[in-house]
């Protein structure tokens, strides 16, 4: 006889649900644990659903791919127009024969000022507070204050050219800062597949393919699909790893739904607050709170 993996009834005369983490519930736990979103989202109930889709497949969409592509390309587009930019600057700089001196030291702190903040946050952490913090702070802070004004400065003085080459230099660093971070968004997501069938995770990302079971994970949480600024999921497993899945992923909301039952062994939520989940999702919807 089956009986419920998270409330443990017997389940003598009803049809026990089995998920794709290879456990068998009743359609109460399952029903309570995946709420009102999940029929939103699919225009079906998690039973229902479940049942036609032994097998969760989370991949990208080709929507989202093209987003990211573009994500990706168009700031690439506008750091390459910024360094023709930069360039005519200093040419023009040049034949005016204005002083070189000012425009190496002012690249030059542009570059250090740009390189100071990117890795900020890693040397914030590493200095760990007390007096090197302190001082990286004031320093980061001066010369990013100091930087436009030597700049509108330069700009008032020597005119155009250090207009064209301020211009293209923070093109350059703004633009191809984007770049890159669309460039690892658009990484991550091409030729990632994570599948979910009789309780054995597939991974393959690239040509990179991985297996692992569920008793290798220890810990899930998996965001509704389409929460905006959140990562979507993240699977931590035993040994350490962290698998974090971002937005689009089809079946993400349905590996959710089976996660939280799998390891949220509380009780059911009550009517209450079920009651209480609905009326806070009808004020969001009418945009009270
Ligand atoms: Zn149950």
């Amino acid at each position: 006889m089956t009986t419920c993996s998270r409330c443990q009834r017997n389940l003598f005369a009803e049809k026990p649900v089995h998920l794709p983490d290879s456990r068998d519930y009743c359609a109460a736990c399952c029903e309570s644990m995946a709420t009102d979103s999940f029929e939103m989202e699919t225009g079906e109930r998690f039973t229902q659903w479940i049942e036609k889709h032994p097998r969760l497949v989370m991949r990208y969409q080709p929507m989202e791919l093209s987003v990211r592509r573009l994500s990706f390309f168009f700031p690439l587009a506008a750091a390459v127009g910024g360094i023709a930019v930069f360039g005519i600057g200093c040419v023009k700089y040049i034949v005016a024969g204005l002083p070189l001196l000012y425009l190496a030291l002012g690249v030059t702190a542009i570059l250090i000022l740009a390189a100071l903040i990117l890795t900020y946050p890693k040397a914030s952490a590493r200095l760990g507070g007390g007096f090197g913090l302190l001082a990286l702070k004031l320093f980061v802070t001066g010369l990013s204050l100091a930087a436009p004004i030597v700049a509108l400065l330069g700009m008032i003085r020597f005119g155009r050219p250090v207009g064209f080459i301020v211009l293209g230099l923070s093109s350059i660093l703004l633009f191809g800062w984007l770049a890159s971070r669309g460039l690892v968004a658009f990484m991550r997501a091409q030729n990632f597949e994570l599948t979910l069938e009789d309780g054995v995770f597939h991974l393959t990302h690239g040509p990179r393919a991985e297996t692992f079971g569920m008793d290798d994970v220890e810990r899930a949480c998996v965001v509704r699909p389409g929460t905006i600024g959140a990562t979507e999921g993240a699977l931590g497993l035993k040994n350490g790893l962290m698998l974090t899945l971002d937005t689009c992923l089809s079946d993400l909301h349905a590996l959710g739904v089976v996660m939280d039952l799998h390891f949220n062994r509380e009780f059911p939520p009550s009517a209450e607050d079920l009651a209480r989940v609905r009326r806070d999702k009808l004020r969001k919807i009418r945009g009270l709170s």
